[in-house]
């Protein structure tokens, strides 16, 4: 049997509850996945979907985009859908914009917000 595609979710603290929200809409669909989230957004989803396996690396602002960026650079990421909040400063910017960089370059699948995810998670 084929091991499933990853995908790695992230949302930053103001699309959190977007993240959880999503998540509960399309459990089902997320099921199928593997899941890799940063520390707090991972917490948030498995509150909201107990049913919903994650693995949970380190928190975006002390290296969790960092490591998601690795494993898309490796191929253990293949889809991102990160929540990105367009209105704050990011003490970790430069790392948002260094994960963002290399799932273009690697070419995955991004979804930089709901309704892309939401479309993208229907194609699946
Ligand atoms: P967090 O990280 O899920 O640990 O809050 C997300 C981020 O801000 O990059």
């Amino acid at each position: 049997m084929s091991v499933p595609p990853c995908i790695a979710l992230i949302a930053h603290d103001q699309k959190k509850d977007d993240m959880a929200e999503f998540a509960r809409q399309h459990q089902a669909a997320l099921s199928r996945f593997r899941l890799v989230a940063t520390g707090t957004t991972g917490g948030r989803v498995q509150e909201a979907c107990p049913g919903l396996q994650v693995t949970r690396l380190k928190s975006g602002p002390l290296g969790g985009d960092q490591q998601i960026g690795a494993m898309i650079a490796t191929g253990e990421v293949n889809m991102l859908i990160f929540f990105i909040d367009p209105l704050s400063a990011m003490p970790h910017d430069v790392d948002v914009k260094a994960l963002t960089r290399l799932a273009t370059l690697y070419d995955i699948p991004m979804a930089l917000n709901r309704a892309t995810a939401a479309k993208f998670i229907d194609f699946q």
